[in-house]
Order: C-alpha cells, then sequence, then structure tokens
C-alpha cells in the first residue's frame, strides 16, 4: 500500500489523479490534500478519501473547514504546511499539481525528502531545474512526469538513450491553430479556455492557446531528459492522439499513442515500472479522425520561440519568462490585457530584467519577485 499526497487536490490534476486512486483502494491510500481556497470541495474529498491531513494555503479557508471535518483529519494552513505534507515520513509518492511557482517549494521538498515526485507542476522546472534535478540526484527521489509529451517520451525512452537523436513534442496547436493572426487580438478568456482536445485549468488552458504551454515543456524537456535545445523538436498535432516521439539514429521513431487523458499519465506515474487501469477508454484506431502534423508558426505563436530563446539563454531568463507569463496570463484572465498583450508584457519584461546566472533558491525566488514586479509595472502602462 502506497500513500499519496496530493499537492493540488482541487484542480484538473486533482480530479484524475483521485479518480484513478479510488479505482485502485487495496493499492492506494490518499495521506494527505491540499488546495488553496476551495474548502467546500474539500470537504467534499475528505469525506471520500478520510485523509489524514489537509492543507489550505489560505487561512479562511483552513478555518472553514475544520469547523466541518472529521477529527480524524487535521487541518493545516499556509505554504510551510505544504512541504510538511510533501515531505512527511509516511508520505510515499506526491502528486505535484499545484498551478504555477506557487508549487515549486513543496515539489522541490518531496524531492529533498527522497520521494516519488509525480511531477505535473512543469512551472518548478522552468523555474528551479539545475536545482531540482541535483535534489532528486542527490536525494534518490524519483521523478515521472505527469504531463503528456514527457510521460510519453519517459515511456519510449525505457530502453535506453542509445542512439537517440532528437526528442519531439506534440502539440496541439491549442483553440486558436486555425484562427487568422490578425483575430487574435479580439479573443476572449472564454475563448482561449476552451481547449479543443483537453480539459485542463485556466493557467494551462490559456497557455495552450498562446503555445507559451509548449514553450514550458521544451524547458521541462530540457531538464527532465537532460537534452540540449537543438534536440528538442516541437511538432502541431491537432488530433492529440499521438503523445510524442523520440527518434534514433537508425531511422526509428518511436511514439506513444492513446486517448487525450490525463488519467492514462497518472496512471502510469503512480505504478511505474508496472501498468495498472486507469479508466480510460482504448484506442480504436480504425475509428480515429486522420491524424495530421504540422510545423509550428513561430511568428503566430511567439510565445514558443520566447521560450526556446529563453533555454538557450540560460541563467534567469527561464525563471523571468515564467513570471511574466504567469503576471501577464493573470491580467488576461481579468479582462485588464490583452490576448495578444500576454507575449508584449514576456518579452519587455525580458528585455528589462537584468540577465544572471543563479544557482540558489534564495535567488531564483528573488529573480521571480523582480520580474512579476517588472511585468506589473509594464501591464500598468498598457492599462
Ligand atoms: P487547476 O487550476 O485546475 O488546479 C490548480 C490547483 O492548485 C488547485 O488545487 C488549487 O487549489 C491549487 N492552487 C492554486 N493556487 C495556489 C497557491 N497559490 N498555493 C497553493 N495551491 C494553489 O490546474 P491544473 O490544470 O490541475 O494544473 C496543475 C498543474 O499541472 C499546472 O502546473 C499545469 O501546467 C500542470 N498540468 C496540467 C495538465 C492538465 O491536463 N490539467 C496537464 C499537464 C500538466
Ligand atoms: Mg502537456
Amino acid at each position: 500500500m502506497k500513500n499519496i499526497t496530493v499537492l493540488g487536490a482541487t484542480g484538473s490534476i486533482g480530479d484524475s489523479t483521485l479518480s484513478v486512486v479510488a479505482l485502485h483502494p487495496d493499492k492506494f491510500n490518499i495521506f494527505a490534500l491540499s488546495a488553496h481556497t476551495n474548502w467546500q470541495k474539500m470537504q467534499t474529498l475528505c469525506e471520500k478519501f478520510q485523509p489524514k491531513f489537509v492543507v489550505m494555503t489560505d487561512e479562511s479557508a483552513a478555518e472553514a473547514l475544520s469547523k466541518v471535518v472529521s477529527n480524524n483529519t487535521e487541518v493545516l494552513h499556509g505554504a510551510e504546511a505544504l512541504n510538511t505534507i510533501a515531505a512527511h515520513d509516511k508520505t510515499d509518492y506526491v502528486m505535484a499539481a499545484i498551478v504555477g511557482s506557487a508549487g515549486m517549494a513543496s515539489s522541490l521538498a518531496g524531492a529533498k525528502a527522497g520521494k516519488r515526485i509525480m511531477l505535473a507542476s512543469k512551472e518548478s522546472l522552468v523555474l528551479a531545474g539545475d536545482l531540482f534535478m541535483q535534489t532528486v540526484r542527490d536525494n534518490n527521489a524519483e521523478l515521472i512526469p505527469v504531463d503528456s509529451e514527457h510521460s510519453a517520451i519517459f515511456q519510449c525512452l525505457q530502453s535506453g538513450k542509445s542512439g537517440l537523436s532528437k526528442i519531439q513534442l506534440t502539440a496541439s496547436g491549442g483553440p486558436f491553430l486555425y484562427t487568422p493572426q490578425k483575430k487574435l487580438c479580439a479573443v476572449t478568456p472564454d475563448e482561449a479556455c476552451a481547449h479543443p482536445n483537453w480539459s485542463m485549468g485556466q493557467k494551462i488552458s490559456t497557455d495552450s492557446a498562446t503555445m507559451m504551454n509548449k514553450g514550458l515543456e521544451v524547458i521541462e524537456a530540457h531538464y527532465l531528459f537532460g537534452l540540449p535545445a537543438e534536440k528538442i523538436d516541437v511538432v502541431v498535432h491537432p488530433q492529440s492522439i499521438v503523445h510524442s516521439s523520440v527518434y534514433y539514429a537508425d531511422g526509428s521513431t518511436l511514439s506513444q499513442l492513446g486517448n487525450p487523458d490525463m488519467r492514462s499519465v497518472i496512471s502510469y506515474a503512480l505504478s511505474y515500472p508496472n501498468r495498472i487501469a486507469s479508466g480510460v477508454e482504448p484506442l480504436d484506431l480504425t475509428n480515429n479522425p486522420p491524424l495530421e502534423f504540422y510545423a509550428p508558426d513561430l511568428d503566430k505563436f511567439a510565445c514558443l520561440r520566447q521560450a526556446f530563446d529563453a533555454l538557450k539563454q540560460g541563467g534567469n531568463a527561464m525563471g523571468t519568462l515564467n513570471a511574466a507569463n504567469e503576471v501577464a496570463v493573470e491580467h488576461f484572465l481579468n479582462n485588464k490585457i490583452s490576448f495578444l498583450d500576454i507575449t508584449k508584457v514576456i518579452q519587455h519584461t525580458l528585455d528589462t530584467v537584468q540577465h544572471t546566472d543563479i544557482s540558489s533558491l534564495e535567488a531564483i525566488i528573488a529573480n521571480d519577485t523582480t520580474a512579476r514586479e517588472t511585468a506589473r509595472a509594464i501591464i500598468k502602462k498598457y492599462a
């Protein structure tokens, strides 16, 4: 029996994780859950899964929840408490599914404690990739990707990296793949969040619409698989059936296919190196639309180019890119800036924040703060 801690339990990845866990009560026990403010949903989860600990990072949400949960569940509050449940002696596996840089410290705490980290929070690697990978190695933690593309590559690489020439991340192209560039200035948050294939939280949905999601994933892949930008390729595949591919020197290409449903990815992370049922319908290749593949348009989706550039630049550029993107997406979702302003805010922030090499956690956090303040000041000029 493995004890599971789910960070970000009330989100889209949290939902999918709990639905896979519920299929295997003989294998997994929910030990701890976290959420930010939604204590009502957490109350329902507590009734169903009876966790030993719950963290509500928002203090008033914790207070409200503690009045209604049973005595068997201890309610903690604050961001520090996330580290406590991630690193707890009794935690075996940590699902790191808090959106944005808010997830970094707890993912890192789990890695430091030598846990299996099932990493959905790609922003943790974008912000602190070198430090994160070093912490995983130093503490014999296990790092299993929970992103469909990276899980696909991880699965394809099970036989090793010998003769590997490149990896190729597939991108759906998001809701605006076929929208003319000149119409993008008027798109709304609702349109941006209406992803054609995947059901996800608002931030990653917007990132998919700008293709920054793919950019963050290129950086994520660089750290996970130890490959330079030149060996990481992106192909647009609107059907999201081929989840990613690896190319070898002998002309062979291995791809992983499946219906677009994160429960497959999550069940693999939970059961690795074995496989268990996930509740996902098997693929029926005779009953699919034709599979299409295109090169990405880096002029229309400039965020993808910005992420490649930040990776090549190294140092604090990726953290600056991530912070500016989080601030810009938040303002777009609140109707404060337009869709096309997102990439402008990111570029302006990258041009303003001084480029440095950083390695310590303190420097990473300080750069994140500076980049956020810079992005906010830039947005004020737009308003
Ligand atoms: P979501 O918005 O649905 O859920 C986010 C979760 O994080 C919620 O439980 C929320 O309570 C918590 N949270 C938000 N802000 C917080 C804060 N400041 N402090 C602590 N907790 C906070 O997001 P999601 O779609 O589940 O995505 C989660 C992560 O997984 C993201 O990093 C995303 O890029 C990644 N991811 C998601 C998918 C997907 O299909 N949804 C696929 C691949 C990767
Ligand atoms: Mg993905």
